[in-house]
């Protein structure tokens, strides 16, 4: 299959009508490749342009079945013309996922190996010398994450914006959205897991006087990839108002909180606020037909 070429993501205002007065656009990274959609783009190119200059012979990496970051890791890596190596946990299934036979369409070479060994990080057998390989550990967290998720913002004009918003996995992204950011400009994650490490994992990847941020642990619906009715039916409702699809691990939850939030005041009045929209659609693949009306 060959690669669709990125393109430039846009910015679409929103309306939904509160009676505070506040201004928000999102930034739909969704739109800038149909497969890796979203912010792994941005988080993966680092990596692979490192794995490159050091003369690797493939990238390695570790997901889930439904891994948004192993999908993409294998389109990014065809763009770039190197090997991809993908360490999935669990049994292999008789059909595969659409994740992962999106991967294989892009040449990754796919490994299943138990939980047990999945959580050792155990690395099977490969054609390959483990010095030729380049190790990008699961969710792509990491300096080199955080350096390419400071181009996000370089999407748009972020001088009017007066604060940021957006999903939280591992918190790489959300660290390169602060380093990024202006002086003043408030940064907010949302967590889509219950996961108090974040905040020093966030923490380490940023120079001590660009810090300022702030976590609200209030949406995660009971953790990693869990949803409830109320959540479905909320990402219908957003569809039907701003015909914006999201996905119900990451950007459902962050919209439904940005809802919330407008909802009880918390912005200022004239706030302007960037949401950013990470992508993530394929993953509504796993969901039952009919669930989404989109
Ligand atoms: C991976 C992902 C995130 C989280 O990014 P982190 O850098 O791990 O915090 C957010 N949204 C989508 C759609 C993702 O796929």
């Amino acid at each position: 299959m060959s690669l669709i070429p990125f393109q430039k993501s846009k910015v679409v205002p929103i309306s939904i009508n509160y009676k505070i007065h506040t201004t928000l656009d999102v930034l739909r990274l969704d739109e800038i490749h149909p497969v890796v959609s979203g912010n792994k783009w941005f988080k993966l190119k680092k990596y692979l342009q490192d794995a490159l200059d050091k003369n690797k012979k493939a990238i390695l990496t570790y997901g889930g079945p439904y891994s948004n970051h192993i999908v993409a890791t294998a389109a990014t890596s065809h763009y770039y013309n190197i090997k991809s190596i993908g360490i999935i946990r669990g049994e292999k299934p008789k059909f595969l996922t659409h994740t992962l036979q999106h991967a294989l369409s892009y040449n990754m070479e796919l490994h299943f190996i138990d939980r047990r060994d999945f959580k050792e990080k155990c690395i099977p057998k490969t054609a390959l010398d483990p010095e030729d390989i380049y190790f990008i550990i699961e969710g792509g967290y990491g300096i080199n994450g955080m350096l390419g998720a400071m181009e996000i913002l370089q999407q748009v004009d972020r001088n009017v914006y007066t604060h940021i918003l957006a999903a939280v996995g591992t918190g790489t992204m959300l660290s390169g959205l602060i380093a990024a950011a202006l002086p003043g400009q408030q940064v907010i994650g949302i967590p889509i897991l219950k996961d108090y490490s974040l905040e020093q994992n966030i923490k380490a990847l940023l120079p001590h006087e660009k810090q300022n941020f702030e976590l609200i642990y209030d949406y995660h619906f009971g953790g990693y990839a869990k949803k409830s009715p109320e959540l479905i039916q909320f990402m219908n409702n957003f569809y039907e108002q701003t015909e914006i699809p999201t996905d119900f691990v990451y950007t459902g939850k962050l919209f439904y909180a940005v809802n919330d939030l407008l909802t009880k005041g918390f912005f200022q009045k004239n706030s302007k606020v960037l949401v950013i929209h990470s992508g993530g659609l394929q993953g509504n693949l796993s969901l039952p037909k009919g669930t989404l009306i989109f």
